[in-house]
């Protein structure tokens, strides 16, 4: 405890929520070689988030750049997921949008597993896409290679699902505890409802095997009538996160604590949406010691928050609309003890 008479600088937070610097467990920020991504900085520690896992961007011939251009020289905390295409996200944008997974060549999961034993430092997972736009009909068999590079690694798979070839019972039978599904709450066809709107049992089942649901709102990955069903039926997100990106983070999205906002006005405490991007992605992903966390001893990371009470209205990834009450917005963001986009005292 340090009191203040003492303190070199005093961060005035009355009125605030304190958190531990926010994890976004999903973003895309390989700006200048995967066309979605954004620059970090300007979209997440400004944002009161710390630490990011970028969300395979990055494959195994790509890395190499991604940590000397944008892990390196970013304010933010940047780790990686690392694609199973050797390419990443490179040969994918709105003008030539041909998903990475279409061409098994750039598909190898030794070159992958070795990419990761190298920089395991930084590389915490292995993300595959399985919408039909990016693997086409070989979900399955991409899936599958994406499995084997992470279980040779020793990390953690995330699979981003929905709109898939192959039946969602299929994509889950080929995932183990401690991996992720992300996109968990989108609308429309492979997502964890049925036609009825209810929570597949396969879903039920993952879960109680450990596979985690990651929230990854992104432009086509959360529908509020689908989290609403899901949230009156008992499943929880794991972890809350953005899958910010350069088509929603003018919106629908727009940053992480817009996505905890969403989850608050769907009846999650502030306490269950902080966690979830705190603590609770630090025990899927090994992220450095003490990220998430505001104990004693770890990293001097901090999030101030201001839950301000006034109408607001909240898109989702379908255009659909809700009113709120509230909302959280960032004030100011702590790094290893630096102040970040504090505002003027
Ligand atoms: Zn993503």
């Amino acid at each position: 405890m340090i009191q203040a008479s003492q303190a070199r600088e005093v961060l005035d937070a009355a009125g605030c929520v304190v958190t531990p610097g926010l994890i976004d467990m999903h973003v895309h920020v390989y700006d200048g070689v995967a066309p979605i991504s954004i620059p970090p900085d300007a979209n997440c520690i400004a944002k009161g988030v710390t630490t990011v896992l970028d969300g395979g961007s990055a494959g195994a011939h790509t890395y190499p750049g991604f940590e000397k251009y944008v892990i390196g020289p970013s304010e933010t905390r940047v780790y990686a997921l690392l694609n199973i295409s050797v390419a990443g996200q490179s040969t994918f944008s709105s003008e030539n949008p041909h998903g990475e997974l279409l061409d098994l060549n750039l598909v190898n999961p030794r070159v992958a597993a070795g990419t990761i034993a190298k920089h395991r430092d930084r590389i915490l997972g292995v993300k595959v896409r399985l919408t039909r736009n990016i693997a086409g009909d070989q979900d399955l068999e991409v899936l599958a290679r994406a499995c084997a590079a992470a279980r040779e690694a020793g990390v953690p798979v995330m699979a981003h699902i929905g709109g898939s070839h192959s039946a969602l019972k299929d994509i889950l039978s080929k995932l183990q505890a401690g991996d992720v599904i992300t996109h968990a709450f989108r609308a429309g066809e492979g997502g964890i409802l049925d036609d009825r709107g209810v929570v597949r049992p396969e879903v039920r089942e993952a879960m109680a095997r450990g596979i985690r649901l990651d929230v990854g709102h992104g432009a086509n990955g959360f529908g509020f009538a689908t989290a609403e069903r899901a949230l009156a039926q008992g499943i929880l997100p794991d972890v809350i996160s953005s899958d910010l990106h350069a088509y929603n983070y003018r919106g629908p999205v727009f940053d992480l604590v817009t996505t905890l906002s969403k989850f608050l006005s769907l009846g999650l405490t502030l306490e269950q949406v902080v966690d979830r991007a705190t603590r609770s992605p630090a025990n899927v992903f090994a992220f450095p010691e003490g990220a998430g966390t505001l104990a004693e001893d770890t990293i001097a990371d901090v999030a101030v928050l201001r839950l301000e009470e006034a109408p607001v209205t909240f898109v989702d990834s379908h255009a659909v609309e809700r009113r709120a009450a509230r909302r959280l917005r960032a004030v100011a963001t702590l790094k290893a003890g630096q102040i970040y986009g504090a505002p003027a005292a």
